[in-house]
């Protein structure tokens, strides 16, 4: 069992330099990639191969429940038609449940964690939890675990979006871990692979800019390394919203691969690069890769589907 704090990153070799450029693609697999999922998959690739560094698919599939059937599938048929190759084998969450749990065991030692029976009803429309459990000392068994936040802020230099910053307490509250039903949350599964896999650099939509603070300090509780951060803005449907699964955006369609490739590129305001197979224009838009003509907005203008 990995029970030490910290868990010892079995995927770096030993002697292998920590401050090299790792980055990921982590999608979940809730639903077909869509345009959206594209622009990050493209932009974490580029990121990575332009500074040399390594580039490692993970799929995201805690949230067994919303996992969406075929949707592995085709993220893996994606990856293979817009030849986006992981530089490692691709790790699915679901498998590494036991290494999130024994993190939950380093967190309870040091008592940083305490079991919640707070329904979602109970916490009403605010959602900032208000620690009714933090002190009733309740059993961990079958119950959510929440991590106990420190009355702190906590800042990051985002590349695109520039100074971030969150009061943990004030405007994020203690939060889950793990789920009454046994879930591990994203949080956790996130911070804990971002380390053991190596990564140094996360490229990702700004949807989840106000996530980073929350792994941030946890990162810190577990004495892991600070990562950089890169947040993209947003593709936006013509109702002005996200494109996401929830919002029905469209699946990929994988025989256009050289022409989304074109329009991903374009959406990040990249200079043009000549229609050809998809590894050819993944090499000449990684050797084009230039991180300030990004927009450094947290969406993108024009509207996609
Ligand atoms: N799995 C998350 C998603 O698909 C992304 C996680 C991350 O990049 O940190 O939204």
């Amino acid at each position: 069992m990995l029970n030490n704090p910290p868990l010892t990153p079995p995927m770096i070799k030993e002697g292998e330099n920590r401050m090299a450029y790792v980055g990921r693609f982590a999608p979940s697999p809730t639903g077909p990639l869509h345009f959206g999922s594209l622009i990050t998959a493209v932009a974490s690739y580029c990121d990575a191969k332009a500074h040399q560094g390594r580039w490692i698919v993970r799929i995201e599939d805690t949230d067994i429940p919303r996992i969406y059937p075929g949707s592995e599938e085709h993220i893996l048929r994606a990856m293979d038609a817009f030849a986006f190759e992981s530089d490692t084998k691709i790790i699915f969450q679901k498998d590494r449940l036991d290494i999130y749990e024994s993190v939950i065991e380093q967190l309870q030692q040091k008592n940083l964690v305490y079991a919640c029976q707070c329904t979602r009803k109970m916490l009403g429309s605010n959602h900032i939890y208000q620690d009714t459990c933090r002190n009733l000392g309740l059993d961990f068994k079958d119950q959510a675990i929440r991590l106990k936040v420190e009355d702190v802020e906590i800042c990051f230099e985002d590349r695109l979006q520039g100074r971030h910053c969150s009061h943990l307490k004030q405007d994020l509250g203690d939060f889950i871990l793990k789920r009454r039903d046994g879930i591990i949350n994203y949080q956790l599964a996130v911070v804990v692979d971002d380390y053991l896999q190596g990564m140094s650099h996360v490229v990702r939509g700004a949807d989840l800019l106000d996530n980073t603070e929350r792994q941030i300090y946890l990162g810190q509780l577990l004495g892991y390394p600070r990562l950089q951060y890169m947040h993209l803005p947003l593709a936006m449907n013509d109702q002005g919203q996200k494109l996401s699964k929830q919002n029905l955006a469209q699946a990929l369609d994988l025989s256009q691969a050289p022409q989304l490739l074109l329009q991903a590129l374009k959406a990040l305001h990249q200079d043009p690069i000549d229609l050809d197979t998809p590894d050819r224009m993944l090499k000449q838009a990684v050797a084009q890769w230039d991180v300030e003509k990004i927009p450094h907005t947290t969406m993108l203008q024009g509207h996609y589907l």
